[in-house]
């Protein structure tokens, strides 16, 4: 058994294995630890999972994960972690932007006794400013909306031990928010400061869409705060719609004269019509995870395993 495992995701990453590989390496090898990394191809269409069986063939702490089809960064993660046998598990994205040599550093803290030693992004200047800003504030009407203390500007790029790695594989949900799974379970966590690189080479793999179901996935996963938020809504709405029927019958007592126009009619009737959607549409985002988490499906399907015990039997 290594004792450590760095997990990595990969999809569609053939520009930057190589270097990975060189990178990464050399640190492991500084590290004074037996180690294995153990890379996850998330149904790569490239290259990809052929350098990965190369690179495996002269190095056999590698280990491959090929799954059958994209399942998405964090299932990924999932798998890897489930495959990683190692006493402290590190997990770090392919694309160089989290530097293999802060690894050293986590593995400092581990030694103290941290159970999860979490990247700190302190500088993200090769970020769009528009993933800088919306990222920034996810991060923090989040960490309002939650009890759970999950910490700001954090990525999956941290290393958990041993006890819990377990305890992370023993969540089974499928709507996974893996950095805020690891705030959850506790035990002694503590942040490395580090400045996020810029990707090595390719393009990103999480385009808006992708971004934006992430978000919410952390949000509808970590809080029911929005679900109280369409009942307050409503109240707000209840609120307002007493106060201009009061102001209508004071204006036909008083003043005698009935409210002609249809226009602001028309106006609160779009706007009670509008809250009501949005809530409903609250109300649909949890209604359809518990459906799919329902159905109880596994995370992922593996393709193809390469590891040291596959080879040898
Ligand atoms: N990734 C993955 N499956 C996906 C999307 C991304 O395994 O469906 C991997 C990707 O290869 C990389 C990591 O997840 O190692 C982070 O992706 P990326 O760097 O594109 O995200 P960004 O840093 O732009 O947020
Ligand atoms: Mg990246």
């Amino acid at each position: 058994m290594p004792e450590v495992s760095v997990v990595v995701p990969v999809y569609n990453e053939a520009e930057v294995l190589p270097e990975l590989a060189s990178r990464l390496v050399p640190v492991l090898e500084s590290s004074g630890c037996s180690w294995e990394v153990v890379l996850v191809d998330d149904g790569s269409t490239d290259a990809t999972w052929s350098l990965l069986t190369g690179l495996a063939a002269s190095e056999p702490r590698l280990t491959l994960v090929r799954l059958s089809r994209n399942f998405g960064h964090q299932l990924a993660i999932t798998a890897g972690m489930e495959q990683a046998t190692g006493d402290a598990v590190v997990v770090m994205d392919a694309d160089l932007q989290d530097p293999p040599e802060v690894v050293l550093q986590m593995l400092d803290h581990w030694r103290e006794g941290y159970d999860v030693v979490y990247g700190v992004r302190v500088e993200r200047t090769e970020d769009t400013a528009f993933k800088r800003t919306t990222a920034a504030l996810f991060y923090r009407v989040l960490r309002q909306l939650t009890r759970v203390d999950i910490p700001v500007d954090t990525g999956d790029f941290r290393l958990l031990s041993r006890r819990a790695v377990d305890a992370l594989r023993r969540m089974p949900e499928r709507a996974r928010y893996v950095r805020g799974m690891v705030a959850w379970l506790g035990f002694r966590q503590i942040g490395v400061p580090y400045r996020r690189d810029p990707r090595f080479a390719g393009s990103t793999k999480y385009p808006l869409g992708k971004m934006i179901a992430f978000a919410t996935d952390g949000m509808v996963g970590f809080s029911v705060v929005p679900l109280r938020l369409a009942t307050s809504l409503g109240f707000v709405m209840a609120a307002a719609a007493l106060g201009y029927f009061g102001y209508a019958v004071c204006m036909k007592l008083l003043v005698g004269r009935v409210i002609q126009g249809w226009t602001s009619l028309v106006a609160v009737v779009a706007l009670i019509g509008s809250a009501q959607l949005i809530c409903l549409g609250i109300i649909g985002e949890y209604v359809g995870r518990i459906y799919l988490e329902v159905k109880g499906r596994p995370l992922y399907v593996v393709d193809t395993v390469v590891s040291a015990r596959t080879r040898t039997c």
